[in-house]
């Protein structure tokens, strides 16, 4: 087994142990073991930070194009309507996979675990 920095495992959405076997089955859900050297992934759990980073950055990005969009091309209101929920929608979900894949590899990587009175 390689060594790999842990971003870019979980950017690549790959076992946070090996770097080989798939971290997701399906589009956001964790499998329960990796398919190449049988991690238990049951107890990975990203919690809600991924979806905090997909906010900050997507709102950091997209909230001066909406400004502009409004105040430079004065569309009518429908393009508003038509352009942004389908963007913020598919921006987000493509965003989440892969920072839910950083977080999950960190969390490995650093042994994060939950704490617990002995
Ligand atoms: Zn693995």
């Amino acid at each position: 087994m390689t060594v790999r920095a842990p971003i870019l495992t979980g950017l690549a959405c790959r076992c946070p142990r090996c770097g080989q076997g798939r971290l997701f089955r399906g589009l956001l859900t964790v499998r329960e073991r990796c398919e190449h050297c049988d991690l238990d992934l049951k107890a990975a759990d990203s919690g809600d930070g991924p979806a905090v980073f997909v906010i900050l950055l997507l709102g950091a990005i997209l909230a001066p194009l909406v400004f502009w969009v409004e105040f430079g091309l004065e569309p009518p209101f429908w393009v508003h309507v038509v352009l942004w929920p389908p963007l913020v929608l598919g921006a987000a979900i493509a965003m989440l996979r892969p920072l839910k894949g950083v977080m999950i590899a960190l969390q490995f990587h650093h042994q994060a675990a939950e704490h617990r009175v002995e």
